[in-house]
């Protein structure tokens, strides 16, 4: 069996045998609950302390605005269901967003439009990018929030953040961003870029599983997301999971020390996958090619299908994607390429690959070499295909 090649970074990452390590005490001798007085405790406290102090210093926030959770999805609702409430209050029940948000936004957005909440979502064009503009247009009297992801976790399109949140803080509207796909990979600051609300989650940076974080802008009033204990500023309860903070923080500082470094690296390689891919004939990159994460290629090859695709692949040893493992397994091509134009069946044949520092040159040739061999072979059994080559054969 030849090795296996994982380029699905986006789904979930490996987590490094560094951040194990940082974990491992926690999980052992240092059990003291942070909580408590006598010194044992204060061991936990005090490290939880300091991985505060180190997210803040990689995101450009204070200690004091990092709440962890339980990772990306629980920080999404939380901080979209938890402003909506505080907001409608004052009677402002409208909520701006996009149309390729992950699940973890838009099915909240829909919990919300059940309680009577009018949500607007904005359109991404074929490049898979924002519009500044949209946003300021979109904003009414009654906005509550505008909630646009940093980067899509499908097509890797990266958003222009500091320049949404510029247009909220002008318009007086709170803004979040769901910024899973961009913590550990692209530079963020939370204060410059007139964030109010941040999700992020650590096993896309190779973190552990189960820890994520919201970063919530001082002074923002908003309700607490579990009632009982003081934990995370009385806005959290539950005793706190200090081996996976201490994981998320040792990531997090791991990934952002080396990111002027790796990037270039990964990017190089993100761009041979796709010059390489492109030469199949009837293929299309999705996605603005420069606006994008460095490790993040998704194509669509006509008369293919998807499914299939990666399974011949995973025959070969390469863990791929056809778009979010979310909604993989459900027949309903992604929302996020229909989003950007896609024909169903075009976004069918779509196939992500998201590498990372992990990926070498070798990986490079080996998923060049046999994702053409696995188009030609699935189109060679597909009548779909052939009915498509006989109309242009007649079309000539
Ligand atoms: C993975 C992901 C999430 C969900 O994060 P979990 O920690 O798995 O709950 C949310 N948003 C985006 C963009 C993601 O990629």
């Amino acid at each position: 069996m030849a090795k296996m090649i994982y380029a699905d970074n986006a789904a979930t990452t490996r987590l490094l045998p560094e951040v194990l390590d940082a974990m491992m005490p926690y999980l052992t001798e240092e059990y003291g609950n942070a909580s408590s007085l006598y010194g044992f405790g204060q061991t936990s406290r005090y490290a939880i302390a300091d991985a505060r102090e180190d997210i803040a210093n990689c995101l450009g926030c204070l200690a004091s605005e990092v709440y962890f959770t339980s990772g990306g999805s629980e920080a999404d609702n939380w901080a979209i269901k938890m402003v909506a409430a505080e907001l409608a209050k004052k009677g402002k029940k409208h909520l701006i967003s996009t149309a390729f948000e992950h699940h973890a936004v838009l099915h909240t957005l829909k919990a919300l439009e059940k309680q009577g909440f009018e949500v607007t979502l904005l359109p991404v064009y074929d490049n898979g990018v924002v519009r500044v503009e949209d946003v300021k247009n979109a904003i009414r009297e009654d906005t509550a929030l505008v909630s646009v992801m940093f980067a899509n976790n499908e097509i890797g399109t990266v958003q222009p953040i500091a320049e949404i949140g510029a247009v909220c803080r002008e318009a007086g509207v709170l803004f979040h961003t769901d910024a899973v796909q961009a913590v550990g990979h692209l530079p963020i600051n939370f204060k410059e870029m007139n964030i109010d609300l941040l999700s992020l989650s650590a096993h896309k940076f190779h973190g552990p599983k189960g820890m994520g974080a919201l970063l919530c802008r001082r002074g923002l009033r908003f309700g607490n997301l579990i009632d009982g204990g003081a934990q995370e500023r009385n806005r959290r309860a539950g005793t706190e999971n200090t081996a996976g903070i201490i994981g998320t923080a040792t990531a997090m500082k791991l990934a952002c020390a080396k990111l002027d470094t790796v990037t270039p690296l990964i990017q190089a390689k993100r761009d041979r996958l796709i010059a390489g891919l492109s030469q199949i004939s009837h293929s299309r990159l999705n996605g603005d090619a420069e606006k994008r994460l460095p490790g993040n290629v998704n194509m669509s090859f006509e008369g293919v299908e998807g499914e299939s695709l990666l399974l011949y692949l995973d025959a070969k040893g390469i863990c791929a994607s056809s778009g979010s493992a979310c909604t993989s397994g459900s027949l309903d091509p992604s929302h996020v390429l229909l989003s950007i134009g896609l024909k169903h069946e075009v976004a069918h044949g779509s196939l992500r690959l998201t590498i990372d520092e992990d990926t070498t040159d070798d990986d490079i040739d080996t998923i060049l070499k046999a994702v053409p061999e696995v188009v030609d072979r699935l189109r060679a059994m597909s009548p779909l295909w052939e009915d498509m080559m006989k109309r242009e054969k007649e079309g000539n």
